[in-house]
């Protein structure tokens, strides 16, 4: 018998309802869990328990909410081997994979303990006599997150751990496909000693639930990382108009390799940035534009790669990669293969693998000869597939990554000094990385793009105060100076 997962809210599980079966995308036979499934009712208590917490949770000490993080963090840290083999059972990417994005789940929660406890505000001298002017920051209120499946919990604890630090109440809606990480983390936090309801999970279809969670009179600010058309939908949903909206879309990364690159290195940027976690991240590395005379050394040195690129069971020791989440992923990343040779790409791998026990396996696929403005250039696939575009120069490599629609994050390769600090300075992308993938950030600085990458205030590190804070600025007349 598999565990039955519900969702929490005001600190309690929620009973009844239809259950839903998790499987494991390494091996369908294998059920990870089942999970009950939450309808608009159980969004709208949970959204009205999160309301219920805010006075009581906003008025603690910062003191208060650090210890909370603190000693999450900790037992997140402490769990990461049983935490990342649920995570890579439930989701597929590798074991080590998996291990280390616990583990930033857990800096995450401690990099929010100790934030919390920074200066945030002003004090200044107005420009009136005898007024003094304070500028504080203050909580929102309740806040949605919405989060996707591919980083099952470190995603969650981004959003989560700044929204609790800075005395917002929380309602978490994490992806159908990986309930489990996410019931972990909240069940962590709410023992961490949360009240209850400033911390409420709701495990439903985002088509059900979503509205509720999005537009709901009392809820202040939404916070969404997922596809460019639920953003879309989520935008401009009819809501109170002071409610705050920030969400992390698409990524189409182009990493450039110029003549003068390091080839070993670039070829590990590539293969790692665009084939880790099965290619399944938003800032994979899925774009690659090689300058003419490093392109063909570039593909045959690739392709002799990834002849020793293994796919397997995601919690075999050793594997590379693990499968792709689900068959409607796995669709995608054919579709994308099918139009990359339709107009006129030559597809190398990008098969279906089958393997001993049943899985949603390919291997990876690299796409050649297509142009900058071809479909699989274009668009987000999110699997394991990387396109090589070869272009005359740095010049004309620089204007075709910048001509990227979804400008998440795009890298250079090259032992160029001026090159990197030109490319530094003229990305329209909103991180960039010299002789590193485009995937693989720090937590304790901004996340985000530009163009329909990303609306709202960046994420993460010292930026996330902007999103979860409004500011608040006082006027006071002390009265007459005492002598
Ligand atoms: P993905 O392709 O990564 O699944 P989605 O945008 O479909 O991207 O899903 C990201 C998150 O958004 C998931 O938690 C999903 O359930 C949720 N979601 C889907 N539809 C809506 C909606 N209409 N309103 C709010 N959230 C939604």
């Amino acid at each position: 018998m598999s565990r039955t997962i519900t969702s929490v809210v005001g600190g309690s599980p929620v009973t009844g309802g239809s259950t839903h079966t998790d499987v494991n995308p390494s091996d369908l036979a294998d059920v990870v869990l089942e999970h009950g499934e939450a309808d608009v009712a159980v969004a709208q208590q949970a959204v009205a328990a999160a309301a219920q917490a805010f006075p009581t949770w906003s008025r603690t000490t910062p003191w208060q909410r650090s210890e909370v993080l603190d000693k999450a963090g900790s037992e997140v840290l402490a769990r990461a081997d049983e935490l990342g083999d649920l995570l890579a059972r439930e989701e597929g990417k590798t074991l080590p994979e998996a291990r280390g994005e616990v583990v930033r789940a857990g800096q995450i929660l401690k990099y929010f303990a100790g934030a919390v406890l920074q200066p945030h505000g002003h004090q200044l001298d107005s420009v009136r006599p005898g007024v003094d002017v304070s500028v504080t920051r203050e909580p929102i209120g309740v806040v949605s997150v919405i989060t996707p499946w591919n980083f099952p919990i470190a995603i969650p604890a981004w959003k989560i751990a700044p929204a609790l630090a800075f005395g917002n109440t929380v309602v978490f809606k994490p992806a159908e496909l990986v309930p489990g990480s996410a019931w972990e983390l909240v069940d962590i936090l709410n023992r961490s000693g949360l009240p209850e309801g400033a911390l409420n999970l709701v495990l439903g279809r985002g088509s059900s639930v979503g509205p509720t969670l999005t537009t709901d009179a009392a809820v202040n600010a939404v916070t969404f990382t997922g596809s460019v058309a639920t953003g879309r939908l989520i935008l401009d949903a009819p809501a109170p108009l002071g409610r705050k909206v920030q969400l992390e879309l698409g990524g189409k990364n182009p990493l450039v390799i110029v003549d003068d690159a390091d080839l070993a290195l670039a070829v590990e940027c590539l293969v790692q940035g665009g084939f880790g976690s099965t290619g399944q991240r938003c800032t994979a590395s899925s774009f690659a534009v090689a300058t003419d005379s490093i392109h063909d050394r570039l593909v045959e040195a690739v392709q002799e790669r990834l002849g020793r690129w293994s796919v397997g069971d995601a919690r075999t020791p050793g594997i590379d990669m693990g499968p792709v989440v689900d068959p409607s992923q796995l669709r995608q990343n054919q579709h994308y293969l099918d139009v990359a040779r339709r107009e006129g790409g030559e597809v190398l791998g990008g098969e279906l693998v089958e393997l001993d026990t049943e899985g949603h396996y390919m291997s990876p696929a690299l796409v050649l000869g297509t142009s900058a403005g071809d479909t699989i250039n274009r668009e987000e696939v999110f699997g394991p597939v990387v396109s090589v575009v070869r272009v005359a120069d740095y010049a004309e490599a620089l204007a075709v990554a910048n001509s990227s629609a979804m400008n998440l994050s795009a890298g250079i390769c090259t032992t160029d000094l001026a090159t990197a600090a030109h490319f530094r300075r003229n990305s329209r992308a909103g991180m960039v990385m010299v002789n590193l993938p485009t995937a693989g950030v720090d937590f304790h600085v901004p996340f985000g793009g530009r163009g329909d990458s990303s609306y709202g205030p960046r994420e993460q590190g010292f930026a996330a105060i902007d999103f979860f804070t409004t500011s608040k600025t006082a006027y006071t007349l002390p009265g007459s100076p005492r002598n």
